[in-house]
C-alpha cells in the first residue's frame, strides 16, 4: 500500500476500528446478517502526514444507491444557502453569465440555491435514486461518477466547482483533481467542504471515520494534494457543520492571494501538533476510553430498567455502534425521519429503525447518534427534556449546528 496523496510507502497504522460493514448500507429484514464486513483502519503517512484508510470498498458499492438526502435536515439546507450567497457575493456578484458544477450534488439542495442566484447549474451524482429526485426537482443532474472521463463528456468550463464532502470520498483522487483543474475557468473558484481532522481529534469524533471517507485532511495535507495539481487554497474558515468542517476556497496557483484568516488558521494548526503521529496515538487511546465509559452508561441504564432509543440513524452512527459493540439489547431502536429508511436495520449491529412519527411513547433516554446537530436537537426537544427524557451525547462537539 502506498500513500494516496504522495505515493510514499511510509505508512503506519494509528487507529484500528476493527472489521465493519459498509455504514451506509441499512438492511432490509431479509439482508440482516448477510452483509459483508471490511477492515476499518487509519494509517498515517510519515512522509506527507495525510491520514487515510488502507482498505477501499469499491465505489460502485459505496455510492451506487445511497439514501442520504441533504434536503432532509434544515440546518444543512440553511448552510448550503449561506455557501451559495457567500460565493456569489465574494467572487461573482458582477458577472452576468455564471455557472457551477456540483460534484456529488445529491438531491440538488445546494444547486437550487445557486439557481436562485442566476447560475446555470449542473450536478454530477452517482446515486440513481438521488439523481432522479434532483432532475425531477428541476436541477439538471448527470448520473455518473465525477472524474476526468465525465469532465471530458461535459466538455465545458465552469466559474464555480463545488464539492461538499463527497470529493474526499472518491477513490479516483488524482483523476478527480485533474478533472477540476481542466474544468475550472481561469478566474474560477472551487469550493470544498471537508471534515477537518483537527476537529475530529478535538471532538473525539472517531465516528466520522468510515469507509466512504478514504482521506482525513488538515489544511497542511490538503494543500499538498492541491499543489500536485496546480491548485491552491487561498481562503478558508471553520464551519460548525458535522462538528467542525473546513469551507475552503481554491483557485489555480497564482491567480488569487492568500487571506490573513487562512494564514492564521494554518499557524494555529501547526501549533496544535495535529499533524504528528503522536496526536493520532493519543486520539486512539482516548476513543478506547470512551468505549468503556459508553458501555458502562448503557449497561447501567439497562440494569435500572430504562428504555433507550437511538436518536437519528446517521451513517457515522454505525461506526460508533459497531466499534462500541452496541446492539438491540442496549438500544432498542434508532429513531429516524428519512422515509427511505423505513423498516430497515442498522448494518452490523442490526438495530431496527423507527420512523419519528411512529414513536408513541418516549424512551427514558435518547442516545444521540446525530450529535453534530446538538443545538438543533436540544432546541426542538425542550418539551421532552422538561418531561425528564435524557438526551445523551456520546460525542460532544465543540461547535454544533
Ligand atoms: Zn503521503
Amino acid at each position: 500500500m502506498i500513500c494516496r496523496v504522495c505515493d510514499s510507502n511510509k505508512l503506519e497504522l494509528v487507529v484500528d476500528l476493527g472489521d465493519q460493514p459498509w455504514c451506509n448500507n441499512f438492511l432490509r429484514a431479509d439482508e440482516v446478517g448477510k452483509e459483508p464486513f471490511y477492515p476499518l483502519r487509519v494509517l498515517f503517512c510519515r512522509n506527507c502526514t495525510t491520514s487515510q484508510l488502507d482498505f477501499t470498498v469499491k465505489k460502485e458499492i459505496m455510492f451506487g444507491d445511497h439514501t442520504y438526502l441533504s434536503g432532509v435536515t434544515k440546518s444543512l439546507s440553511a448552510h448550503f444557502y449561506q455557501i451559495a450567497s457567500e460565493v456569489d457575493d465574494k467572487f461573482f456578484k458582477e458577472k452576468r453569465q455564471k455557472s457551477i458544477l456540483d460534484i456529488g450534488s445529491n438531491d440538488g439542495t445546494q444547486l437550487k440555491h445557486f439557481q436562485s442566484l442566476g447560475y446555470e447549474v449542473l450536478g454530477v451524482e452517482s446515486s440513481k435514486t438521488t439523481a432522479k429526485i434532483a432532475n425531477d426537482a428541476g436541477v439538471p443532474t448527470i448520473e455518473a461518477f465525477f472524474n476526468e472521463e465525465t469532465m471530458l463528456k461535459i466538455g465545458r468550463q465552469f466559474d464555480v466547482f463545488n464539492a461538499s464532502g463527497v470529493f474526499f470520498h472518491l477513490e479516483e483522487l488524482h483523476s478527480v483533481c485533474r478533472a477540476i483543474k481542466q474544468g475550472l475557468k481561469k478566474d474560477g473558484v472551487f469550493v470544498v467542504q471537508f471534515l477537518y481532522m483537527k476537529s475530529i481529534m478535538e471532538n473525539l469524533a472517531f465516528d466520522q471515520i468510515y469507509h466512504e471517507h478514504l482521506l482525513y485532511y488538515t489544511l497542511k495535507t490538503i494543500e499538498i494534494l492541491l499543489n500536485r495539481h496546480g491548485l491552491t487554497m487561498f481562503d478558508a474558515y471553520l464551519a460548525s457543520i458535522h462538528g467542525g468542517s473546513i469551507i475552503g476556497y481554491i483557485s489555480h496557483i497564482g491567480t488569487r492571494s492568500l487571506t490573513p484568516r487562512l494564514e492564521a488558521m494554518r499557524t494555529e494548526e501547526e501549533t496544535s501538533g495535529c499533524n504528528s503521529i503522536e496526536a493520532y496515538r493519543k486520539f486512539d487511546g482516548r476513543i478506547r476510553q470512551m468505549k468503556k465509559e459508553n458501555l458502562e452508561f448503557l449497561s447501567n441504564a439497562k440494569a435500572a430498567g430504562k428504555k433507550v432509543y437511538g436518536f437519528g440513524a446517521p451513517v457515522k452512527g454505525n461506526t460508533l455502534l459497531n466499534f462500541f459493540g452496541i446492539g438491540p439489547e442496549l438500544i432498542q431502536c434508532l429513531v429516524e425521519k428519512n422515509q427511505l429508511r423505513r423498516g430497515l436495520y442498522s448494518p452490523g449491529m442490526h438495530i431496527p429503525l423507527m420512523m419519528e412519527e411512529d414513536v408513541k411513547v418516549s424512551p427514558d433516554i435518547y442516545y444521540v447518534l446525530a450529535w453534530n446537530f446538538k443545538k438543533e436537537i436540544m432546541a426542538n426537544n425542550q418539551d421532552l427534556i422538561k418531561k425528564g427524557v435524557e438526551f445523551y451525547f456520546p460525542v460532544n462537539p465543540m461547535v454544533s449546528a
